[in-house]
């Protein structure tokens, strides 16, 4: 085992990990980045990604005071200075993205589709990220560091922190299954979240984690929680993530995740378990939809419900619409002339009464007296009375973990009696205190990946000057 010394370690090589480095490195500190994965293109969230820059699905420029209502209108949890931090950095994310020299697009029409990376994910379903935005950002972010005299050690696990007198000073790691330690003043957590950890998943969010569909890069597997928790930090919001309703087939169909998704159909249409009983306020929308149907006793036998109007109307929305590509990537669609036979057709004893009494309330202007009550968030409810009628089987594919390690607006990770462990640094998906809480609020992943990554770095970068 040996040492190296640097003013900053920092875990993961995703867009958090990466722009902490390169503004530690352009503030004039000595930096080293340990990725686990050891390809020149190791995976990750980042790679993966769409490359939608927005903040809780508004556009990203909309100014702080903006941003502030809208955080805090759906995340109820979320804390005010972190809150604070990310509305008042978003714009400055954009322009520091700008010059370490991505280039963005306008995608659509849509205000959150103003700022989306160059070039974008495809507008077909399936998986196609070489070449594009997170690829392209990742090589980009990768090569500046190099050129700021930073390193980036591929195939470098960390395993624990390093702690001293409360302090962190450094971090064990293995490299190509070699022990490794590394000392530094600072370290920057950045694995990106504890979505491909089945324990954590089984203790937090679902019953049965081996029944989601990971709609991820698989590398998020909690270690920056773990460690950090070893070393006295708190963790919050661990019940929550980021993901969407996808077609059931898309556990064995590559070409139907990560798109198309259920959302815009959610936001008209109802969710039922496999008895035809409700499930879900589908008016909080697809994400916390999402999380319903992987807290189901069986995550696998949620439905989506709706009739010929709703399909032709909401199953056409969102860029990479459900109507017409489920069908034409061979996902499963039950269709029926009427709603008897439908329920028939998916075993859904209770599907037909469940329909009667939505239709009243929806004619009746009542939904809020259903159980679960229906609010109106994220789309209005339309009765399902046009034949044919339809479900879809649907699971819940999960995206990254919501909830994770406590930080402050500084990014510095905090213990329960939020005292910051000094040394100790948290960014992006891995960090928990800002999306989730009762209507699973999306801010979104890589705005705040950006946002904390300069956050941590600029705090530890004001530390060694000694400001
Ligand atoms: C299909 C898809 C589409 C998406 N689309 C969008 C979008 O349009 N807009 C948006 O805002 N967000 C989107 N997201 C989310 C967004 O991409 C992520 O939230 C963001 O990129 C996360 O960055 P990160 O650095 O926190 O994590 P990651 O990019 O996952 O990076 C974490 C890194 O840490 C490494 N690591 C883990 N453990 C260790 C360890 N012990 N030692 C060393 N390294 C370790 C991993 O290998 C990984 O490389 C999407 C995500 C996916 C999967």
């Amino acid at each position: 085992m040996s040492s190296r010394e640097y003013d900053l370690l920092v875990v993961g090589g995703g867009l958090a990990g990466l722009t902490a480095a390169n503004r530690a490195a352009q503030l004039g500190l000595t930096v080293a980045v340990l990725e686990k994965g050891a390809d020149d293109r190791y995976l990750c969230n980042t790679r993966y990604t769409g490359g939608t820059v927005h903040i809780c699905l508004t556009d990203i420029m909309s100014g702080e005071a903006a941003h502030v209502e809208s955080i805090e209108r759906l995340c109820d949890d979320a804390r005010p200075d972190l809150v604070r931090a990310v509305a008042r950095n978003a714009e400055r994310a954009v322009r520091w993205l700008q010059g370490e020299g991505s280039k963005f697009i306008k995608a659509s029409a849509s205000p959150h589709h103003r700022w989306v990376l160059a070039p974008p994910g495809r507008t077909r379903p399936g998986l196609d990220w070489e070449g594009r935005a997170g690829d392209v950002l990742l090589r980009r972010l990768g090569d500046n560091l190099t050129e700021r005299g930073g390193a980036l050690f591929r195939g470098a696990r960390a395993r624990d922190l390093i702690v001293a007198d409360g302090r962190c000073v450094g971090i064990a790691a293995d490299i190509a299954g070699e022990p490794q330690s590394y000392s530094s003043s600072a370290v920057v957590l950045a694995d990106g979240g504890y979505q491909a950890a089945p324990d954590l998943l089984k203790a937090h969010i679902s019953s049965a984690p081996e029944r989601l569909h990971q709609r991820n890069a698989g590398t998020g597997t909690g270690d920056g929680l773990r460690m950090a928790q070893d070393a006295g930090a708190a963790s919050v919001g661990l019940n929550r993530f980021y993901g969407h309703l996808i077609s059931l087939d898309a556990l064995t169909n590559d070409n139907l995740w990560p798109y198309p998704y259920f959302d815009s159909l959610i936001g008209t249409a109802i969710l039922v378990d496999g008895e035809g009983d409700r499930i879900d306020d589908e008016g909080l929308g697809g994400v916390h939809a999402a999380n319903a149907v992987a807290g189901l006793a069986d995550p696998q036998s949620a439905f989506v419900v709706f009739d010929q109007d709703i399909w032709e109307g909401a199953g056409k929305g969102g860029l990479i619409s459900v109507n017409p590509h489920l069908i034409r990537e061979g996902g499963t669609l039950h269709r029926a002339d009427s709603v008897a036979e439908l329920a028939v057709l998916i075993g859904a004893k209770r599907l037909g009464q469940t329909i009667e009494r939505y239709n009243q309330a929806v004619e009746s202007g009542a939904i809020e007296a259903l159980s679960p009550p229906r609010t109106t968030l994220k789309g209005m409810p339309e009765p399902i009375r046009t034949a044919p009628y339809y479900a879809a089987p649907v699971c819940a594919g999960i995206t990254y973990t919501m909830g994770g390690i406590a930080i402050d607006g500084d990014a510095r990770v905090l213990r329960a009696d939020d005292s910051p462990i000094e040394g100790l640094y948290a960014a992006g998906t891995t960090t928990g205190g800002l999306e989730g809480g009762s209507a699973s609020g999306y801010v979104g992943g890589l705005s705040q990946s950006v946002i904390t990554g300069l956050l941590a770095a600029e705090h530890v970068a004001g530390k060694a000057s000694g400001n």
